[in-house]
């Protein structure tokens, strides 16, 4: 069982389901060719893609083309089911930086065919996660500026206040079809600057002046 550790504490929250969100920022839509989604775009990871700060993020065979998405994760703290949005904060735990880190050849693909994203999007190591900021330490979730760099180079910073649908929409509409629990995490989307990654970089992925995770890239060819 996965784990995600909240900040200077040795407290641990096992992890439940990874959901999440695509073209949640209009820019990233964009460079992505993709349409601005008329509701939340939800696809699902597994717990064991997770991993954390100094970890590998390995690339599978399958794949020579694996791109950085730097998100805001929200850390759900107690069971909920078709959650409005008044009552949604109530139900977050905190927030991490995490990468939704993808295998766009893969994903491309996918796209094509009309088949699912779950290898593009799941496979071990696609997402790196950082501690937990309990949400009573953050005092606007969408007054947060995301970075990730690569080889101390910036390729993405934007700040979570242009997210599509925000989080509390996200959850009471993700809580409408799926049941919250304890430990599950929402990945918000990307914003724009998303591109590929290769064998021996250096991935930085934070949540400016808060919270920061550091991981390499390893091919597995
Ligand atoms: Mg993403």
């Amino acid at each position: 069982m996965k784990q995600v550790k909240i900040k200077n504490t040795n407290e641990l929250i096992s992890v439940g389901k990874i959901l999440c969100i695509g073209r949640n920022y209009i820019e990233h839509a964009a460079e992505m060719k993709s349409e601005i989604p008329q509701k939340p775009v939800l696809f699902l990871k597994p717990s064991t893609a997770l991993i954390y700060n100094g970890d590998i993020i390995h690339i599978p065979k399958i794949s020579h083309n694996l791109h950085h998405e730097v998100e805001l994760v929200v850390v759900i703290a107690k069971e909920g089911k078709n959650i409005s949005k008044k009552d949604a904060y109530e139900y977050v735990l905190g927030y991490a930086v995490g990468l939704d880190m993808t295998l766009r050849d893969v994903q491309d693909e996918a796209k094509k065919k009309g088949l699912p994203w779950t290898i593009a999007k799941g496979f071990d190591t696609s997402a790196p996660i950082s501690d937990v900021i309990l949400a009573d330490q953050i005092d606007d979730p969408h007054q947060l500026e995301l970075v990730c760099k690569v080889n101390g180079k910036i390729r993405q910073q934007d700040t979570t206040n242009k997210m599509i649908f925000k989080i509390d929409q996200l959850i009471e509409y993700i809580s409408s079809i799926f049941t919250l629990e304890r430990g599950d995490l929402i990945f918000t989307g990307t914003p724009a600057g998303v591109a590929q990654v290769v064998d021996g970089d250096i991935l930085e992925a934070e949540i400016s002046g808060i919270i920061k995770i550091n991981n390499s890239v390893k091919s597995s060819y």
